[in-house]
C-alpha cells in the first residue's frame, strides 16, 4: 500500500485548546519527531490562518513545520464549513488564508487546497463557483481517501487521562494501532475498487494530544504492516485526482464514499470486524469536545 500522509488544522485544532499538560507547540514538535524517526518527508499541513491573529506566537509552530521540510497549505483562514456560509463568504475565506499563510505556503513546491471537513460543496452552484475560484487562484483541492478517526480516540483518551483508568489508557492505543490498520486497507481496496487500479493513499492526521502520543507507533505500525509513506505529489494524478470535486456532497466523507453517495451506491465507512470497536471508543468519548 502506497500512501501519502498529510495533516491538517495546524497551527491548532479549530477552537479547541489542548488540555493541561499539552501545547499545541508541544504536540505538532511530537508529531514531527514521529515523522523523522520514520522517515516520512515533505508532509502538507492543511492550515488555518485564525490562530495566528490571536497567538502570533504560534507563528513558530508553521515555522518549525518547514524548517523540517514539510509544506504549509490552504485549509481556509477560519476552518469554516461550506455548507454553513455562502459561496462568496467561503471564497473570501480561502483568500484570507492565502494572504495571511503566505510567508509559509510560498514555499511549498505545490499550491494546494482541501475544504474543510472535505465537504466540497452541497448545491451545484456552490460547487462550481468554489471549484473556479480555486482555478483562478491556481490551488488544486486534496481530498483523503482514508482517515484513521483519531479524533474519536482522542476524546476517548482524555476521558482516560481525567480518570487516571490506566487499562483504559491501554485499550485505547492499542484498538487504536489495530483499527487504524483495518481502516486503511478497507478504504484502500474501496478506492481501488471504485476507480479500477490501485491507487496511492491520501490519508489524514491531527494535531490532538492523542496523535502526538501515538504517532510514532502509529507510523511504525503501519510500515511494519506493508505501509509505504510517499510524496502526495504521487498521489495527486489519475482518475483519483480528477474525481475532486466532482459531485455535489454535504456529508463527512472520505473520497470514494462520496463519489459512490452521489451515484446511489454505499461503501461502508468502516470494515466489518472494526464496527463494535469503534463504537465503544464512541462510548469512551463521550462528555468530551475537543
Ligand atoms: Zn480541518
Amino acid at each position: 500500500m502506497r500512501v501519502a500522509f498529510t495533516i491538517d488544522d495546524l497551527p491548532l485544532w479549530p477552537m479547541s485548546y489542548p488540555p493541561e499538560g499539552y501545547t499545541a507547540d508541544g504536540i505538532v514538535t511530537s508529531i514531527r519527531a514521529a515523522l523523522r524517526e520514520h522517515e516520512i518527508h515533505g508532509v502538507y499541513a492543511f492550515s488555518n490562518a485564525w490562530p495566528l491573529d490571536k497567538h502570533p506566537e504560534m507563528a513558530k509552530i508553521l515555522d518549525d513545520w518547514v524548517a523540517d521540510g514539510h509544506h504549509i497549505a490552504n485549509h481556509t483562514c477560519h476552518h469554516i464549513e461550506l455548507p454553513d456560509v455562502s459561496a462568496d463568504a467561503f471564497i473570501a475565506d480561502i483568500d484570507a488564508a492565502e494572504d495571511r499563510l503566505a510567508p509559509w505556503l510560498d514555499k511549498a513546491p505545490l499550491k494546494l487546497f482541501r475544504h474543510p471537513l472535505c465537504h466540497w460543496g452541497e448545491t451545484p452552484d456552490k460547487l462550481a463557483r468554489v471549484n473556479a475560484h480555486l482555478k483562478l487562484r491556481g490551488l488544486t483541492p486534496v481530498d483523503v481517501t482514508s482517515w484513521a478517526y483519531e479524533w474519536t480516540w482522542n476524546r476517548a483518551y482524555r476521558n482516560a487521562l481525567d480518570a487516571q483508568d490506566d487499562a483504559a489508557l491501554s485499550f485505547v492505543k492499542s484498538s487504536f494501532l489495530d483499527f487504524a490498520v483495518s481502516q486503511l486497507r478497507h478504504d484502500m481496496l474501496a478506492a481501488e475498487h471504485w476507480f479500477g487500479e490501485p491507487v496511492v493513499g491520501i490519508t489524514l492526521g491531527h494535531n490532538v494530544p492523542f496523535f502526538a502520543d501515538i504517532a510514532s507507533d502509529y507510523f511504525g505500525r503501519l510500515k511494519d504492516e506493508g505501509v509505504v509513506f510517499t510524496a502526495l505529489e504521487e498521489a495527486l494524478s489519475g482518475p483519483m485526482q480528477s474525481a475532486v470535486g466532482s459531485v455535489v456532497s454535504k456529508d463527512f466523507l472520505v473520497l470514494q464514499q462520496k463519489l459512490a453517495a452521489a451515484a446511489g451506491q454505499t461503501i461502508p465507512k468502516f470494515p466489518e470486524d472494526q464496527i463494535a470497536i469503534h463504537a465503544k471508543i464512541v462510548e469512551m468519548a463521550k462528555g468530551q469536545t475537543g
